[in-house]
């Protein structure tokens, strides 16, 4: 980890980079010519230009050694500048990923030393035509290359799919099938029968390379091979899927946000029916609020797992599931309703969230889709419902019940009731047997993200009351706001799990004629619809606080 001032500093220093660089003109017309601007991704992967990946390379090759916190926070402000060119430095941030986990000591030191010292850049080459969110039907092969009984090298065959920076790196990590299974290779550009397609002709990240891949013959050494192991590629992969999707998921929140850092200030401008829109609460309630109150969800979730990531706790590849689900859910939907917030301008590539909507589409699609993620998060979290007998998520809703005898304005009362409705909805699911759906299974992904997104923006609104919250977590609203978006998101998250739980049991027959009323008492639900009171006042104090008129309401609000 870095210290707070360096991180402030490479925060500033990024800001200062892009506003010099990057400015929207810049942007729009690169957007429009679909060009990456490879010399400004070098810029700022040159150590002695902006030196941005020294964030992510261990101080003991020559980086800085940032933790996942660290890299929150570098990933979002990466995205509010450009989800392209934010890719453009992931891809090699994941390019060299299966090295800092599972290579020898000697190839961390050189791969590792020349990412930090000669900025070279990396792709991840995983994805193949027949193998996308499968990755296990991998096609490619390595075959060992022998001689006189050793294994010296091997002969690469096959193509990849999709691979950010795919034309432009230096270097690949390309994941092939050994005789013992999955394996890593470092490939370096220009090796013979290595060749990538033109780039492709995207949606969105227009500034980002993205190109197939295509190995034909492709000889390296046995030192190439990740690790020296064969076999260990798919645990390489999954080592760091908690750390990598915490990034994705943070591309998710700087896309949104800076969607609606652009709707909310237009909004305060632009007259309609004598006033500003940002004085309309039909306006302000329906396009800004409830996406501010997801994104900050979104946030409070990232914040909880890097914290956790940092102290030790692990990969927690569910964590980072739930993270990139919410987050990257919630910038689209931020970014679509900042589309519809400018109304006609927000339609013209001038006004930049069109770009920004585009963009953010592809965060709910790499580094695992949002069905895989919901698939993750409800197979872990099924788990842990059938190991507790079902008493799991009771469990939690019994932990927010005492956060609420602690600090009743929290919203803790609330994510307790959704986390309550959870554990309704599995037990009736396990009853019936339900899971046997696939949509039921992906479902309660999405209710567990939900629920447990609840959660953490009630603790961390807790913590900010207390002024016990991370020295890096975002400040960007004081304790009163966060609770009140907190009590708006639980809200939401409770009246989803049991409406939507109850929708999809009875539906799938888990429930039926008289059972049902039993059902929506034991779901909490007339619970849940006593606390949906006092939303509209908090819908307001949130909306007064984002324009800045807080003066005026703030003690109503407490
Ligand atoms: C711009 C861009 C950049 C990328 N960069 C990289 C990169 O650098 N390196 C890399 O290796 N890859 C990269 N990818 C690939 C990306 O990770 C894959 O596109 C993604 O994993 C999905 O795979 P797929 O496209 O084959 O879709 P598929 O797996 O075919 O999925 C299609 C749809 O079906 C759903 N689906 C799939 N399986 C199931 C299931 N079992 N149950 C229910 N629904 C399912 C998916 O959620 C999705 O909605 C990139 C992709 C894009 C578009």
């Amino acid at each position: 980890m870095i210290a707070k001032k360096t991180l402030k500093m490479s925060l500033k220093s990024l800001r200062e980079f892009a506003r010099k660089k990057l400015p929207d003109e810049t942007l729009i017309e690169l957007d429009e010519r679909d060009e990456c601007p490879l010399e400004i991704v070098r810029q700022m992967c040159s150590p002695d230009k902006l030196g941005i990946q020294l964030l992510f390379i261990p101080e003991e090759y020559g980086g800085l050694g940032g933790g996942a916190f660290d890299v929150y926070c570098i990933c979002e402000e990466m995205a509010r500048i450009d989800l392209g060119i934010a890719t453009a430095v992931l891809a090699t941030f994941l390019g060299s990923d299966p090295i800092t986990v599972g290579a020898t000591p000697e190839q961390k030191k050189l791969w590792l030393t020349r990412i930090a010292e000669e900025g070279l850049l990396f792709a991840y080459g995983a994805t193949e035509p027949n193998a996308g969110s499968d990755l296990a039907s991998l096609e490619t092969t390595a075959d060992r290359v022998m001689d006189r009984g050793r294994i010296v090298g091997y002969k690469i065959n096959g193509s990849k799919q999709w691979i950010s920076n795919g034309g432009v790196a230096d270097a690949f990590t390309i994941l092939a099938n050994t005789p013992a299974g999955p394996s890593w290779f470092i490939v370096e550009k220009g090796t013979p029968g290595f060749q990538h397609d033109e780039p492709e002709d995207k949606h969105g990240i227009r500034l980002s390379n993205t190109a197939a891949l295509s190995l034909n013959d492709v000889c390296v050494d046995a030192d190439r091979l990740v690790g020296g192991v064969e076999g260990q590629g798919l645990n390489q992969a999954q080592a760091v899927f908690g750390y990598t999707r915490l990034m994705v998921a943070a591309f998710g929140l700087g896309g949104g946000w800076s969607a609606l850092d652009r709707a909310i200030p237009y909004s305060t401008k632009r007259i309609q029916a004598g006033g500003p829109l940002s004085e309309k609460q039909g306006y302000t309630h329906k396009l800004i609020v409830p996406n501010v109150a997801r994104l900050e969800a979104g946030r409070a979730f990232i914040e909880e797992t890097a914290e956790r990531i940092d102290a030790g706790e692990g990969s927690l590849n569910t964590e980072g599931a739930i993270a990139k689900y919410m987050c990257t859910e919630a910038g689209n939907l931020a970014a679509d309703a900042s589309i519809q917030a400018l109304g006609g301008y927000g339609y013209t590539h001038e006004y930049m969230v069109e770009k920004i909507k585009r963009d953010v589409r592809i965060t709910t699609i790499y580094e695992g889709t949002s069905e895989i993620m919901e698939m993750t998060i409800s197979r872990d979290r099924w788990q842990s419902h059938l190991k507790t007998r079902g008493q799991h998520y009771h469990e939690r809703a019994r932990e927010f019940e005492a956060l609420d005898a602690r600090h009743p304005d929290t919203g803790a009362n609330l994510a307790a009731l959704a986390l309550q409705a959870l554990a309704e909805v599995m037990e009736r699911a396990r009853i019936g047997r339900l899971t046997r759906h696939q949509h039921i299974l992906l479902r309660l992904g999405e209710w567990v993200a939900y629920a447990e997104s609840a959660g953490s923006l009630a603790r961390r609104a807790a913590l900010l009351a207390e002024g016990k919250l991370h020295e890096k977590a975002n400040l960007r609203f004081d304790a009163a706001a966060l609770a009140a978006i907190s009590r708006i998101f639980a809200r939401e998250a409770a009246l989803k799990v049991a409406t939507d739980g109850l929708r999809w049991i009875a539906g799938a027959g888990g429930v039926g004629g008289a059972d049902i009323a039993g059902f929506e008492t034991s779901l909490g639900l007339p619970a849940i619809h006593r606390a949906q009171a006092g939303l509209m006042a908090d819908m307001d104090f949130v909306a007064d606080v984002l324009f800045e008129r807080t003066a005026k309401r703030v003690g109503q609000a407490a």
